[in-house]
């Protein structure tokens, strides 16, 4: 049974680089009809937020991104405790006593020497006494004592890969404060809760490699894993700095659809061309691990702003329904309304524009010197208000005959006086939707 996790921690808004990850894992879940768990790595108390839980949610849900249940890291300390344990019983954990600028120094004698700065296990030669002494004096962290193997795997994007751990420090498990590390926790929860798939970023693979052996210590079995590369700027600029900004919930606020940004996201860096998709369960279908590749991914904000106006132009009437009544468009005219802007509205928002012009009249539209008589004189000709189908096609007919104008000379001021913009739905949609008489010129 194919079971994913998507694990964030608690500590921001989610954001692009996250969405891949949580995609890619929900994908692989509803693909091969398993399970999808949101954990949520809430192990440092003081970093960790309630109201960053509550927008995990909210933005997953935003996305139509589903799970099947929330495990949180706070609630199973108990079990990483007994993890410990066993790992204590086998001697793989052992305890060190360094502070953080003792370990400063020591790293930077190592490169001075030109070796890699990988931690030298001197607590390994410490007596029972010297522990007693510096437990007492300044408290121990400890450690995982990796076999200095090499340590291989074959990745779903990366392919055969391997990490010589030798090359590797003995990570950290446990703190000096007692606080159990990610790479401990992460690696019980994947393997008490029987996670099959593990996608998370290429800044993993070496967490990939260390934890690869505590599973195999703890006797669990060692997922499939597949690195995705990182997202970069369009011009392959670290994205890391500006992840913030590219929060989902910010793409949200300016209008970005969900499918927009879904369809991107689950082609992006793929063999395979982006696809706009109308649903998540297209998406589900046209998703393949194997077709992502190992470098780094151009991501352009940009890019989703004319899908989402695809997105919306593909958009049936009842999908936009209660947008529009909440407008407070007559549901008499509401599908005709949809009819007029769908193809002219770069985000949902932008629907509120159209409604008012057609409510309340354009703005004083910016009529060239030389037209405002003309459209004066048209006005004259429109027939009396409400209008229906047939007036534009009409009054058009009637302002040529009248003064000889014709092509764009005709329509364009026409289209001005009336919507106050150059550009917009047919003429012949918009008059039907006018709730009064155009404002003279
Ligand atoms: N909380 C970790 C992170 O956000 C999870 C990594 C993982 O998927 O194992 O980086």
């Amino acid at each position: 049974m194919t079971t994913t996790r998507f694990a964030p921690s608690p500590t921001g808004f989610l954001h692009v680089g996250n969405l891949r990850t949580a995609l890619f894992n929900f994908l692989i879940a509803r693909k091969a009809g398993g399970t999808f768990i949101l954990r949520l790595d809430d192990t440092d108390p003081e970093r960790s937020k309630e109201h960053f839980v509550d927008a995990i949610r909210e933005d997953l849900e935003w996305l139509g991104l589903t799970w099947d249940r929330v495990e949180r890291q706070s609630q199973r300390l108990d079990r990483y405790a007994a993890a410990a344990d066993t790992l204590r019983g086998k001697d793989r954990l052992y305890e060190a006593f360094e502070t953080p600028t003792e370990l400063d120094l020591k790293r930077k004698k190592q490169l001075n020497m030109g070796k890699p700065p990988v931690y030298d296990r001197a607590a390994l030669d410490l007596t029972d006494a010297d522990r007693d002494r510096l437990r007492a004096e300044r408290g121990g962290h400890w450690r995982f004592l990796l076999d200095r193997d090499r340590i291989e795997w074959q990745d779903s994007i990366l392919g055969a890969t391997s990490i010589d751990a030798a090359s590797v420090s003995d990570p950290v498990l446990i703190r000096g404060d007692g606080q159990v590390l990610y790479t401990l926790a992460s690696v019980v929860d994947d393997t008490e809760m029987c996670v099959t798939h593990v996608v998370r970023g290429a800044d993993h693979v070496t967490n990939t490699a260390t934890q690869i052996q505590i599973i195999e210590a703890l006797g669990g079995t060692v997922p499939n894993f597949a690195h995705h590369s990182l997202l970069t700027g369009p011009q392959g600029e670290a994205l890391s700095k500006r992840l913030g900004t590219l929060a989902l919930r910010d793409l949200r606020d300016q209008g970005v659809e969900p499918m927009a940004l879904l369809s991107l996201l689950a082609r992006l860096g793929s063999a395979d061309p982006v696809e706009l998709r109308g649903s998540v369960d297209e998406l589900i279908e046209g998703f393949d691990i194997a077709r992502f590749g190992a470098a780094p991914t151009k991501f352009d904000v940009n890019d989703l702003f004319p899908l989402t106006a695809r997105h919306l132009a593909a958009q049936p009437f009842a999908a936009v329904a209660d947008d529009i009544r909440a407008l407070g468009v007559p549901d008499a005219i509401a599908p005709a309304f949809w009819k007029a802007v769908h193809e002219n509205i770069a985000a949902r928002a932008d629907m509120a524009e159209w409604w008012a012009v057609f409510r309340d009249g354009a703005p004083q539209p910016a009529l060239d010197e030389g037209d405002r008589a003309f459209v004066a004189e048209a006005l004259a000709l429109l027939p009396p208000h409400p209008y229906g189908p047939e007036t534009w096609g009409a009054w058009t007919a009637a302002v040529k005959e009248k003064t000889g104008r014709k092509g764009k000379a005709l329509f364009m001021p026409l289209r001005l006086a009336v919507t106050g913009r150059a550009r917009g739905p047919e003429m012949a949609d918009v008059m039907p939707l006018l709730q009064q008489p155009p404002k003279p010129a």
